[in-house]
């Protein structure tokens, strides 16, 4: 299997150097050239696997160029972290289908694609006689999740900004409760702006970044996305025989629902990807009326969603454009000239054929925590419960829902408790990171500072 990029300058790769290249050194994106067509027979064959089976049929289609013993091991290592043995269980509550992807160290669904993407790194580095060093900023969610994907391993150091006591306090703690030597977090006395602003002008150091071999954490790496191509096809697994699935997906960088875009284009039988944003609706307005423009972040209780530019809607609109990489230049041309993308009707058409969507507020979200817990005693996170409401107005064609359930409740604890009127039990996991001793270096949002910081730490590898 060979990779290209979405903007088309680069020569074809094969899967080991699009993960190690993460961003296209063209700026594009990285896509397989052919997303390989799955029959009824293999279908079939793939109900009854247990997830880690199932992930390795689907993952080394595309990861040709990995030996098959290493690869399953890989794979099994990087779920043998979750903590229910079916990785990513399906459950059926007042008539949807909860598809929960929260077992994962960080008890948030990036987990899955963060947890292998740790070890392929650790894998890939030793073969190649390699050292990274991962800089990132984060207001929660990725960090954490980013942190437990690579912590202890060889070759690997992270270094994790995010706001001084502006995160929440678990999401602090998960990441400063990490002590593992080759893990560093960087409390900036300062906005996630702040943190974010440090980590660019670091990346647009480019002898720095050359010297010290500085890698990102987002989720444009093509790893990422596959990994997340395995569960759509795991819970149609555990759904009733022939039933039409539409797959509600909370949507902000746009990974998941093009994990599920894959999924279908593979031969998964999905009826339509419901695409749920909160109020940051940008790729809804595109959904409903081919209005790509961009807007301004507002803040809601869905934080992980707050995205206007979401990265991996790239990869959709090569398809879109029927794989021109030249449309797909112009496009975002376009989009940094005047601030949108325009779109035909004819275009338009095929995206409402593919995807539904709906835009969720923020009382909407905490009626739907509210009364789906008074009907069924199950808890939604504010993630969670936007993706839900959107199955239950749009999902009107009697096929199942299932919702992707992208946090556990208790990371998002303050939102569940406006809506139940008490905050969400603690998990034993989170519950123990109270006692447990912390290492976090509090600096002043200065990026000297923090280049000094690296450059002491990264010699130790
Ligand atoms: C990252 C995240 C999302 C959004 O996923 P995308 O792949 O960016 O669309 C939704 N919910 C939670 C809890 C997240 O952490």
């Amino acid at each position: 299997m060979k990779y290209l990029s979405t903007r088309g300058k680069i020569e074809p790769i094969g899967f080991k150097d699009a993960v190690m290249m993460g961003l296209a050194t063209d700026g594009g994106l990285i896509l397989p050239e052919e997303i390989p067509a799955i029959d009824q027979k293999t279908l079939a064959a793939w109900r009854n696997l247990s997830y880690c089976d199932l992930a390795f049929e689907i993952i080394s289609l595309y990861a040709d160029d990995i030996p098959p013993a290493v690869l399953r091991e890989l794979i099994e290592r990087s779920y043998a972290t979750f903590r229910h043995p079916e990785t990513t269980p399906l459950v059926q509550k007042d008539g949807v289908y909860i598809l929960e992807l929260f077992h994962g160290p960080t008890l948030a669904f990036k987990d899955v694609a963060l947890q292998l993407l740790g070890n392929l790194f650790e894998y890939l580095l030793k073969e190649r006689g390699e050292r990274l060093n991962i800089l990132g900023a984060t207001s929660g969610d990725t960090g954490s999740a980013a942190i437990a994907g690579v912590r202890g391993k060889e070759n690997i150091n992270i270094f994790i900004l995010h706001p001084h006591l502006k995160t929440s306090p678990i999401q602090a703690r998960q990441m400063t409760t990490v002590l593992d030597a080759n893990v560093h977090n960087i409390a900036v006395k300062g906005t996630f702006d702040d943190c974010q602003g440090i980590v660019k002008s670091l990346f647009n150091d480019l002898e720095f970044k050359k010297e010290y071999s500085l890698g990102a954490v987002n989720s444009i790496n093509w790893a990422r996305v596959l990994a997340q191509v395995v569960y759509y096809f795991y819970a149609w697994g555990r759904l009733p025989q022939d039933r039409e699935v539409t797959f509600a997906v909370p949507t902000g960088n746009f990974g998941d629902i093009f994990a599920g875009y894959v999924a279908k284009r593979m031969g998964l039988p999905v009826q339509k990807l419901l695409l749920a944003t909160n109020e940051n609706n940008i790729l809804s307005r595109f959904v409903k009326e081919g209005d790509y423009s961009l807007g301004t972040v507002v803040q809601t209780v869905s934080p992980s969603m707050d995205i206007q530019l979401a990265s991996n809607f790239e990869r959709y609109l090569y398809f879109l454009y029927d794989e021109e990489s030249g449309r797909v230049r112009d496009a975002f041309c376009a989009l940094e000239k005047d601030g949108r993308i325009v779109f035909t009707d004819e275009e338009l058409a095929r995206v409402q054929e593919e995807f539904s969507t709906a835009s969720v507020g923020e009382q909407e979200t905490i009626d739907t925590i509210a009364e789906f817990y008074k009907k069924t005693g199950y808890l939604l996170d504010p993630h969670t419960a936007v993706g839900v409401r959107a199955a239950q107005t749009q999902v009107t064609d009697g096929s199942a829902a299932v919702c992707l359930a992208t946090a556990h409740p208790a990371k998002f604890g303050e939102a569940v408790e406006r809506g139940i009127g008490f905050p969400p039990p603690l998990p034993p996991e989170l519950a123990a990171l109270e006692s447990l001793p912390t290492r976090c270096e509090v600096m002043d949002p200065d990026q000297e500072g923090v280049k000094r910081f690296l450059m002491e730490k990264a010699g130790s590898v």
